[in-house]
């Protein structure tokens, strides 16, 4: 493929590229990025909240059994003390329900606490809901303006796309895949032999046998940065 055909690719290519720059550091895009950000934070602290609400509704669902069965052994063990008629029973039921009341009481205790924490969690939840559905909002108008701001340059950017995918014809697969490869990365992708021996982009050396390729074949990738290089 000729050289001409070659710069004129990615002189168009590169007028593509500032406009996506522009539209991409334009001030809509960054509120557009920034609001998404503050949703998506907001939809993890939400499912974070709610496996901790199960979390903690399933040891209030333990805790409340395990009273319910400490009730239960109370009811049986005071039921039973009227059948009690020596002293050392009467002992052993006093004690087992006395332990079995501050058991009780310590359970109700923790039963109280986790209660209080189901109540903040309910609070902090319905927070960050609020939070996110206001978040919400504010990133559908700035998509509006972000759309707004890319239909602005969409004309210019459709008929670029159209003359560069004319040109495309004229090249090689080889070329293209290289150049597509490294449009982002590094700009210019095409760039001419300086000196006789040296990258134009990377400005390394390049040894001699590369300098023998690049003679018999209208460009080579530098061995050290990849882009397309040609003997200006
Ligand atoms: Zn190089």
């Amino acid at each position: 493929m000729d050289l001409s055909v070659m710069l004129e690719y990615q002189d168009l290519d590169r007028k593509l590229i500032k406009l996506e720059s522009t539209l991409l550091q334009s001030e809509a895009a960054r509120e557009y990025a920034q609001n998404k950000g503050t949703v998506t934070s907001a939809q993890e602290q939400v499912g974070k909240q709610n496996r901790e609400a199960g979390e903690m509704i399933k040891q209030m669902d333990a805790l409340i059994a395990e009273y319910e069965a400490l009730e239960k052994e109370l009811t049986e063990m005071e039921g039973a003390v009227p059948e009690v008629t020596d002293l050392n029973g009467a002992e052993f039921f006093s004690r087992n329900i006395q332990k079995l009341i501050n058991q009780l009481k310590n359970l109700s205790q923790e039963i109280g606490k986790l209660s209080s924490r189901i109540v903040e969690m309910n609070q902090a939840h319905a927070a960050t809901m609020s939070a996110g559905k206001e978040a919400a909002k504010k990133l559908n108008a700035s998509k509006a303006r972000y759309d707004e701001e890319k239909a602005k340059l969409m004309p210019e950017a459709k008929k670029l796309q159209a003359e560069i995918a004319e040109i495309e014809k004229k090249c090689t697969p080889r070329f293209l895949d290289v150049y597509k490869r490294l449009r982002k990365s590094k700009i210019p992708v095409v760039v001419p032999l300086q000196g006789g021996r040296s990258c134009g982009g990377c400005f390394m050396e390049l040894a001699g046998d590369a300098i023998v390729r690049l003679n018999g074949e209208n460009f080579i990738e530098c061995p050290d940065c990849g882009r397309i290089l040609y003997k200006a």
